[in-house]
């Protein structure tokens, strides 16, 4: 074993074999797998490894064709050809019309990443699939690209590739502890000796919390206990002549592929188990757990009704294996937080089909600093603090419960809540405030007309849109009031800040004290990485001169190691996270100012506090800061409270309110408005795939200012022109939104995506953002967009079609 590299991988499972061969493939040669067995003697070996091209976002579609059109290049080798059932086609089942509607969107976003799904009947999913009934049957999704792999092979063939291409795999050498020195490189220790490693890749699999702990660090992944079992052979399946396609099926949770002559059946049991949380026995390898088929009766009863022919037929083995789960199912591959030089690629629970693919965003990320999807959907840091091994041990059964069963828009399940509240929850939840989460924080997203209100989940418009609508009518004609809980918040002290946010932000941003300012911060690849409100606070009894630094609420470690990883040691800043201190009250409409002017001190007239100043007050008796900035288009004020004093700060205002008729709103009003002003939601419209003129952030961006991290690549991107526009587009339909993801089609072909769609209620319009084709992009283009399955007329509009001059929101 070498005692240098430039990375180290740990664990040879598919994570670690994939990441290892796609760091190869990026030019990295000088990298080490380090695994404490035999490659793949953790889930691996046992994994029922079905590979399906279905994802709920174009990212997670887009590594899915990755991974199958490199398991077909590994399958065709003729040196090492890979077992691999390309092709056997799969059906996912529904029994509702919300499900179909799913999957008609799914299909729709996925065109857009090239790959087509068909949505079918319950009688075409009988005729391809002949074993099954059609009772509590509507139909299904179809993707033809569905199949399985053998995991061993696979593994073996990567592991071979990258150690062709020069990488070192060393096999039963447990590593054992992880130093990391003041350049931030790191010892790998190992049973065998030690290894200096530029950067370490934590791919430990079930094991992953372990390595974690060397590095001081706790993984938000859990296990649980996975069942499948393998039939006899299946008459009807050699009397078909054909080969069974595979089945994934949300009416009894259950999956099902041919093995041989037989099935293989696979269980999401309702009484599931997490496995090794209080520690995994060191000699736990190439193993399984005990099965338990009592467990998983409920599930069976579904597969025996909906399958008649396993009835007569006897289970020849079962596997139960530990299978890794998240906070919201999907995995941690990226940067780990907080930390410098080290990545992971873990909590996989589908790694045989994902696993190519995310090897191969991380081996970019490692490589390059990003990937060429956008990742946030598998980045590490999109949990923060509340991310604990215990919350995902409760969302991981949550998710397990319902694993074929997708989320519907707005739907926010119930595991793990309340996890982070306010001061005002409980008074917010007493008015009748319906909430949803956003990264663990409990917001409002509506206010419910009666205490047994529930909103019936789908894809189309329901009985909340005329809600939402009432609750806009009362901010854009009197006044609201919304909290803003975990909106991210950093204090940045110290002589140089203003130089450090000048090399960040692309653009100019105000350094007056006492104004505020909109910033956007690129990659070195010019493309967009966050978005910033710059509030330049004067010093004051409450503190030296300071900038806060406020981004979007699941942003806070994301832009920590953004910011912390670009301060020069000589340079004179400190940066603190207020993120859990503070919360936002939103006031907002033509009567903010009555409101704000009675419940605080002051002078708020327009000539004394105008548009995008800023001012610490009292709201009643209250400490706040007060921001004049708007997100609904109407004149509004983000209150900045301690969380100490929201109570008090939040009776003022509702005090003051009464005589103007204030009334609460939610965040599902806020997405409604700010479509209607152009406003931008980050990981929505904002994305790492487009630089700012693509997102259509020109005003935004100084290219004649100094340097700014990103500029020499995006000056190289302006000399080759945009490769897509953001624009608005009005759509011709009262029935849905245009949901993120839907396809834009015109003369035929696919020219555009959505990123975010609901109806404006003050325009009477139903809009969504897209990106599109520039030829595309001109105010007045039509095109259609695919909305559940139907073609429906677009048209390009004004970017913000609800007072276009924003003279409201500077009254
Ligand atoms: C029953 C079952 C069925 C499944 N079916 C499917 C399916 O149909 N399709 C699909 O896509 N996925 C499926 N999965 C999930 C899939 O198998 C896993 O997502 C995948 O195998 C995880 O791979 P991994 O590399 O992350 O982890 P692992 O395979 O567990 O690899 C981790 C490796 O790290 C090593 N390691 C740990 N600690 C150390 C250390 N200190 N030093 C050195 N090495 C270390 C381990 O020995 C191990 O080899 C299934 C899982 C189960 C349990």
């Amino acid at each position: 074993m070498r005692d240098q590299a430039r990375v180290v991988v740990i664990g040879g499972g598919i994570a670690g074999c994939s990441a290892l061969y796609h760091l190869t493939q990026e030019g990295w040669t000088d990298v080490m797998l380090i695994e404490r067995d035999e490659l793949t003697s953790g889930t691996t070996w046992h994994s029922a490894a079905q590979v399906t091209n279905f994802g709920m976002t174009q990212t997670m579609v887009g590594l899915k064709s990755h991974s199958i059109a490199l398991y077909k290049e590994l399958r065709d080798d003729p040196e090492y050809p890979v077992g691999y059932n390309h092709g056997d086609g799969g059906i996912r089942l529904a029994n509702t019309e919300a499900q179909m509607d799913g999957y008609r969107h799914f299909a729709s976003m996925a065109r857009g990443m090239g790959v087509e799904f068909e949505v079918i009947d319950a009688a075409e999913c009988a005729r391809r699939h002949p074993l099954i009934s059609t009772d509590n049957l509507l139909g299904g999704l179809w993707d033809p690209t569905d199949g399985h792999i053998d995991p061993a092979q696979l593994c073996q063939a990567l592991a071979r590739r990258a150690r062709l291409a020069g990488a070192e795999v060393n096999r039963h050498t447990p590593v054992t502890g992880l130093t990391q020195h003041p350049d931030s490189t790191w010892t790998v220790h190992t049973e065998k000796g030690d290894v200096r490693a530029e950067i370490v890749v934590n791919a430990g699999g079930y094991r992953c919390n372990e390595i974690g702990a060397m590095m001081g660090v706790s993984h938000p992944v859990a296990s649980m206990e996975h069942q499948y079992f393998l039939t006899e052979d299946i008459p009807a399946i050699a009397e078909a002549g054909h080969r069974m396609p595979l089945l994934r099926c949300p009416i009894s949770d259950y999956y099902c592929r041919q093995e041989k002559g037989g099935l293989l059946l696979g269980f999401y049991e309702q009484g599931c188990r997490t496995w090794g949380m209080d520690g995994i026995d060191p000699k736990f390898t190439n193993d399984l757990c005990p099965d338990d088929l009592d467990r998983v009766t409920d599930v069976l009863e579904g597969a025996f009704a909906r399958m008649p022919a396993l009835m007569e037929t006897g289970i020849r083995s079962i596997v139960n294996g530990p299978i890794t789960y998240t906070i919201d199912g999907a995995p941690l591959v990226g940067p780990i937080p907080g930390k410098r030089n080290a990545f992971c690629i873990i909590g996989l629970r589908a790694g045989l089909g994902e696993g190519g693919g995310h090897g191969w965003l991380l081996a970019q990320q490692i490589v390059h600093g990003e990937a060429q999807y956008d990742t946030w959907v598998i980045d590490p840091r999109r949990f923060t603090g509340h991310a604990t091994v215990e919350l995902t041990a409760l969302k991981a059964i949550e998710d397990y419960q319902n694993e074929f069963r997708f989320h519907f828009p707005h739907e926010h399940r119930p595991a793990g809540r309340p996890m982070k509240t306010t001061p005002l929850t409980p008074l917010l939840a007493a008015e009748g405030a319906e909430f949803g989460t956003v990264n663990g924080w409990e917001r409002v997203d509506y206010i419910k007309p009666t205490p047994d209100f529930s909103e019936t989940l789908g894809f189309r418009f329901n009985e909340v849109h005329d809600l939402v609508a009432q609750e806009v009518a009362a901010v854009a004609t009197s006044v609201g009031l919304t909290e803003v809980s975990g909106f991210n918040r950093f204090e940045l002290t110290g002589k140089d800040v203003h130089g450090f946010l000048d090399r960040m932000l692309c653009g100019r941003v105000t350094k007056k004290p006492g104004r505020v300012g909109l910033g956007y911060l690129l990659n070195h690849h010019g493309m967009l990485k966050t978005e910033a409100t710059i509030a330049n606070i004067p010093a004051s009894d409450r503190g030296p001169d300071r900038v806060w630094y406020g981004s979007a609420a699941a942003s806070e470690y994301h832009d920590m190691d953004w910011l912390t990883a670009h301060l020069r040691p000589a340079e004179d800043v400190t940066i603190r996270s207020l993120t859990n201190a503070q919360t936002i009250l939103v006031l907002a409409g033509p009567r903010a100012r009555d409101v704000l002017s009675a419940a605080a001190r002051g002078d708020w007239s327009r000539e004394a506090f105008p548009w995008l100043s800023l001012r610490e007050a009292h709201i009643g008796i209250a400490p706040a800061t007060v921001l004049g900035v708007s997100f609904s288009g109407e004149l509004a004020y983000e209150i900045h409270v301690p969380n100490e004093s929201l109570h008090a700060a939040y009776l003022a205002l509702r005090k003051a309110g009464e005589a103007h008729g204030l009334r609460l709103f939610g965040a599902r009003a806020v997405d409604s408005m700010r479509l209607e002003k152009g406003f931008l939601h980050w990981k929505a419209d904002l994305l790492t795939e487009f630089d700012p003129f693509e997102t259509g952030l020109d005003r935004f961006v100084k290219l004649d200012k100094g340097d700014f991290i990103g500029k020499p690549a995006l000056l190289e991107r302006v000399e080759n022109g945009p490769r897509r526009k953001l624009v608005t587009l009005a759509v011709e339909t009262s029935e849905a939104p245009a949901h993120g993801g839907a396809s834009l089609v015109a003369d035929g072909k696919i020219v555009g995506t959505v990123t975010s769609g609901d109806w404006g209620h003050r325009t009477g319009l139903n809009l969504a953002y897209a990106f599109v084709a520039p030829e595309v992009a001109q105010e007045g283009t039509e095109m259609t967009v695919d909305i559940l399955g139907e073609p429906v007329p677009a048209r390009v509009i004004p970017a913000s079609p609800y007072d276009p001059g924003f003279d409201r929101m500077r009254a």
